[in-house]
C-alpha cells in the first residue's frame, strides 16, 4: 500500500504543488500479477559489437512473447556490453541509451549486460567492464518515474544461465531493485521450467514467517509452488499456523537461538520432508542503542538471532546431508550492514557478518550444486519501520532513487528469484532492495 504522502501527490493537485515547490514525486510502481506479461510494454534490445549475450537475450524475450515492435516509448532497454572491450568503446553505451532514455515509461528498466571484469582478456577491457558499474547507477539517480536500472555481470561460459535473472530484471518484480550488480556464473545445467510455478514440488523453510517481511516471503514461495514451512517464535505460533495454513504450508515453533534450535529443525525437516529445497534466513531483531549504552544483552541476542543462528542452522542442514540437490539458501541482510546506521552498531555487525557468511558458503554449497544468496533490504514498509519516529521514518523513505519506501512484497520476490531452479548461476550474491538508497551507495 502506498504510503499518505506517495497518495497525495498522485493526485492531479497533489502532483502540481509538489512539482512546482520541487518536493520528491514518487510515483505509482508497477508490482507483479500472477497469470500477467512478463513486460508490459515493447523492449527495445541492442548490443555493441561483437558482444557474446545476444542470442540468449534474443532467446528471453521470445520465450515471453514480449513485444519488440519499434515505437515512441519503451518498457525496457536491454543492452549487451560485453563487446566492450577498451575506455573509447564505452560510447557504445552513450550511442545506444542517450536517443532512447527519455522514451522509457513509467515503471520502466535499464538493464546493462557485462562480462565480470576478473575475467576481461586485456587490461583495456576490464577497465571498461568496471567502467559499467558508474554508467547503471548514474542512470539508476537519472532515469525517473519509478524505473531503474540494473548490471548484470556474465561470466564466460555462463551465458544459458540468464534467463531466470534477465526475467526477473524485465519483470514488475524488481520494483524495488536499482543500481544493482548481480554476478552469475556457470551453474550447471539449467532446468526447463513453468515460469508461474517454479517452485512446484519443493519443500521451503522460512524463518520469522508469522509476519512482516517474512509472511510475505511465505506467501510469495506459496504462490510459486512450494510448500512452505513457516517457523517463528513459540509465542506467535497462532499467527504463523494461521499463516502457514493460510498457504497449505506448514509450521514450527522454535526459538531460533535455541541450542537444541539446529538439531530440532533438521529432524523436522528429515522426518516430515526428507529434506529441504529452499531455505530463507529472515528471522531477525533490531535492539538498538548507541555503542556507548550498549548493553551484553542487547549486544548478544542481536548476533545470535541474526547471524550466529544462521550458521548453526546451515551446519545442521549440511551436516545432516537435508539440503536436496540445487538447494537454495538465501539471507536477510539490510543496508545497515552496508552503510552502518548509528544507534545500530549491533545490528549493523550482525547484517555485515550475514554478507561475510553468504561469501563464506558460496564455494561450499556450489560443490553441491546448491546456492547461498542475500538481500539487503532498504526502507521497507512494515510495521517495524510505522514505529519509528516521524521524520526520520520520512527521510527513510525519501532518500533513494524512487522517493518511496519498498514494501515487503519486493523483498519476497527478490528471494523468490534467488530461490528459482533457474537460478542456479547466481552463487554469492548480495542485492539490495533499497530503491537506490543514498545510504552507502
Ligand atoms: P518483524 O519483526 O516484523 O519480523 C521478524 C520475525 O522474526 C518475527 O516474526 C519474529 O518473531 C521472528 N524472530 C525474531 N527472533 C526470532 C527467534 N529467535 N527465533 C525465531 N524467530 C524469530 O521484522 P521485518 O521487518 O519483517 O524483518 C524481517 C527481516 O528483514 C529481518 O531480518 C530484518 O532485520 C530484515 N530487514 C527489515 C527491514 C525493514 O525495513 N523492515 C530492512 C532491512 C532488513
Amino acid at each position: 500500500m502506498a504510503d499518505r504522502y506517495s497518495q497525495l501527490v498522485n493526485n492531479p493537485i497533489g502532483k502540481l504543488v509538489a512539482k512546482n515547490v520541487g518536493l520528491p514525486q514518487p510515483v505509482s510502481l508497477d508490482r507483479y500479477q500472477p497469470g500477467g506479461p512478463l513486460v508490459k510494454g515493447r523492449v527495445l534490445a541492442g548490443a555493441a559489437p561483437g558482444g557474446r549475450l545476444g542470442d540468449a537475450v534474443e532467446k528471453v524475450l521470445a520465450d515471453a512473447n514480449v513485444d519488440r515492435a519499434d515505437g515512441e516509448t519503451y518498457k525496457a532497454l536491454v543492452f549487451d556490453a560485453t563487446g566492450i572491450q577498451s575506455p573509447a568503446q564505452l560510447d557504445e553505451l552513450r550511442a545506444f541509451f542517450s536517443p532512447t532514455i527519455r522514451q522509457v515509461e513509467r515503471s520502466g528498466r535499464a538493464i546493462v549486460l557485462g562480462t565480470p571484469p576478473q575475467d576481461a582478456k586485456t587490461p583495456a577491457e576490464r577497465i571498461a567492464q568496471r567502467a559499467l558499474e558508474g554508467f547503471v547507477r548514474s542512470v539508476g539517480k537519472e532515469i525517473r518515474k519509478g524505473s531503474t536500472a540494473n548490471l548484470v555481470y556474465v561470466a564466460p561460459g555462463a551465458e544459458g544461465q540468464l534467463a531466470s535473472t534477465l526475467r526477473f530484471l524485465l519483470s514488475p518484480r524488481s520494483a524495488y531493485v536499482s543500481a544493482q550488480v548481480i554476478r552469475i556464473g556457470d551453474g550447471g545445467p539449467v532446468p526447463t521450467l513453468d515460469w508461474e510455478q517454479p517452485l512446484a514440488g519443493k519443500i521451503a523453510l522460512v524463518t520469522g514467517a508469522s509476519r512482516g517481511i517474512g509472511a510475505a516471503i511465505a506467501a510469495t514461495l506459496a504462490r510459486d509452488g512450494a510448500h512452505v514451512v513457516g517457523l517463528d517464535v513459540p509465542p506467535l505460533a497462532d499467527d504463523l499456523k494461521a499463516v502457514a495454513e493460510g498457504l497449505g504450508g506448514s509450521w514450527l515453533t522454535a526459538d531460533i537461538t535455541a541450542a537444541d534450535a539446529p538439531k530440532l529443525i533438521a529432524e523436522h525437516l528429515k522426518r516430515e520432508h526428507g529434506g529441504v529445497d529452499v531455505v530463507v534466513h529472515n528471522a531477525g531483531i533490531t535492539r538498538d542503542k548507541t555503542l556507548g549504552r550498549m548493553d551484553e544483552e542487547r549486544w548478544n541476542s542481536v548476533i545470535q538471532v541474526n547471524v550466529a543462528s544462521i550458521q548453526r542452522i546451515n551446519d545442521a542442514l549440511l551436516e545432516g546431508k537435508l539440503l536436496n540437490d540445487g538447494a537454495r539458501v538465501v539471507c536477510v541482510s539490510s543496508i545497515s550492514g552496508i552503510a552502518g546506521n548509528a544507534g545500530q552498531t549491533n545490528y549493523a555487525t550482525s547484517k555485515a557478518g550475514v554478507i561475510g557468511l553468504v561469501d563464506a558458503y558460496a564455494p561450499l554449497l556450489a560443490e553441491r550444486k546448491a546456492t547461498i544468496n542475500a538481500v539487503a533490504p532498504g526502507f521497507i514498509e512494515t510495521q517495524m519501520t510505522a514505529k519509528i519516529p516521524f521524520a526520520t521514518r520520512e527521510a527513510g523513505r525519501r532518500l533513494n532513487s524512487l522517493s518511496q519506501g519498498g514494501l515487503p512484497i519486493d523483498v519476497a520476490e527478490t528471494i523468490a528469484w534467488f530461490a528459482s531452479p533457474a537460478s542456479g548461476g547466481v552463487n554469492g550474491n548480495v542485492v539490495r532492495v533499497c530503491g537506490q538508497s543514498l545510504l552507502g551507495a
